[in-house]
């Protein structure tokens, strides 16, 4: 089957903090933003898809907290590049600013993960005989 939305589409969205389904932006409401919208405003698309949907984009903000940035501050820290009092500071700042550095993209990162395993499930990418009147599920 061919689809509208292809995977590589999927990652260029994702990466850029598009709507995966439209490539429509900005996903996060005007004058806030950490709240996303409950739907794509252009194409409809729920992006809270259900309760607790949002632990992968916590567990994907962690993982890039520690392993892209914790883990190579303890290494240059144990080869010698960091003082003590460096290592420290920067661990400190980088496990609280981080995450909230990083907050707009893990929620974008993991809506694209999502649709990029699943991409037949993205609206777009049905077909358009399906009239089942469920675009998300
Ligand atoms: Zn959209």
């Amino acid at each position: 089957m061919q689809m509208k939305v292809t995977r590589a589409l999927i990652l260029q969205r994702g990466m850029r903090n598009c709507c995966p389904n439209c490539g429509g932006e900005p996903l996060f409401r005007p004058g806030k933003p950490f709240v996303l919208h409950r739907e794509c405003p252009g194409c409809g698309l729920k992006l809270e898809r259900e309760e607790g949907f949002f632990l992968g984009a916590m567990a994907l903000n962690y993982g890039v907290t520690c392993f892209g940035f914790l883990l190579p501050t303890a290494l240059l820290w144990y080869a010698g590049v960091l003082s003590d009092a460096l290592a420290i500071g920067l661990a400190l700042a980088g496990a609280l600013l981080v995450p909230v550095a990083l907050y707009r993209s893990a929620r974008s990162w993991q809506l694209m993960l999502y649709y990029f395993f699943l991409p037949e499930h993205l609206p777009a990418n049905r077909p358009a005989t399906d009239e089942s009147g469920d675009q998300n599920g």
